[in-house]
């Protein structure tokens, strides 16, 4: 399959790379708040967890040759998923696609967070001690590859095209991209903007280090899941400006570290809280944990 006459691998790289730019470029010209950590760190960290997550999803589909778009076009071949039983018009199929794949990641996302062995992988995300547009690929490589079982699974039950399929994650990860990035965007754009879409002001809330935004506005591109579940924070409480990012427990500069954030999923939490406080998840109530 080829878009713009680039294979799907150079496509997406060449959109990750373009929208990282821009985003790069904005952060320089209009940061939103101050920081606090030298970039080149946390770029380090960030952006080699990203190529240790390619060669994780390669190594994984060497094995078991499934991505979400050989789901989709297996699918299409077999009748399988619920757009391919039925004749509707390509653009209601398209935006059913988009609108329910968002839907998957939104409520994966909620699971990392709720399912304990799941968030102690989702955590090295959330460890990052800035936010910037480098936080959107700051994932482990297990999370990764658990993704790709997630969305290859909601693919077959909704069987969407296979190109809606490449639309779709362009579009998550672009917004992902927007969404982490720290530059000042005007107050009435955001406020139009989150309507429909997640802004950097909105997701900027989940990286709070309080468990109560931190359990908040899980969406990476449309907004209106968080709205409609009742899991939406307009704000953060001690304002942008003010706010720490991260993990209560590892506010110094560990999280800077690659080997650090590798083996963060199979650290005790409990054994490196500071005098702040543990955050042990699936225990007692957000206001006991803060
Ligand atoms: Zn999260």
């Amino acid at each position: 399959m080829e878009i713009f006459g680039l294979g799907i691998g150079t496509f997406r790289f060449g959109l990750f790379a373009a929208i990282f730019l821009i985003m790069a470029i904005a952060e320089t010209l209009m940061p939103r708040r101050e920081r606090r950590h030298t970039r080149q760190r946390r770029w380090f960290v960030n952006l080699g967890m990203m190529l240790l997550d390619f060669l994780a999803v390669s190594a994984v589909t060497f094995v078991i040759p499934i991505t979400a778009i050989i789901a989709a076009l297996w699918a299409s071949a077999h009748g399988w998923g619920l757009l391919n039983m039925v004749e509707w018009p390509v653009w209601l199929e398209w935006l059913i696609a988009i609108v329910v794949l968002d839907w998957v990641i939104w409520a994966q996302h909620l699971a990392t967070h709720k399912i304990p062995i799941l968030w102690r992988i989702h955590r090295v995300h959330h460890s990052d001690v800035e936010m910037d547009a480098s936080t959107a690929v700051r994932f482990h490589p297990l999370e990764i590859v658990f993704s790709v079982f997630v969305k290859v699974a909601a693919i077959l039950l909704l069987g969407p095209a296979a190109l809606a399929v490449v639309v779709f994650e362009a579009l998550v990860n672009g917004s992902a991209l927007f969404n982490h990035a720290n530059f000042n965007m005007p107050h009435a754009l955001d406020a139009l903007v989150r309507r429909l879409f997640v802004t950097p002001d909105m997701h900027r809330v989940h990286h709070s280090v309080h468990v109560s935004e931190t359990d908040s506005n899980y969406g990476f591109f449309l907004s209106i899941w968080d709205q409609m579940f009742g899991t939406y924070v307009a704000q953060p409480r001690d304002g942008h400006d003010r706010m720490a990012i991260g993990l209560n427990e590892w506010q110094d500069d560990r999280p800077t570290r690659l080997g650090w954030a590798f083996l963060l999923p199979f650290r005790n939490p409990s054994a490196s809280a500071s005098a702040s406080g543990s955050r042990s998840r699936g225990k007692g109530s957000a206001s006991a944990r803060e």
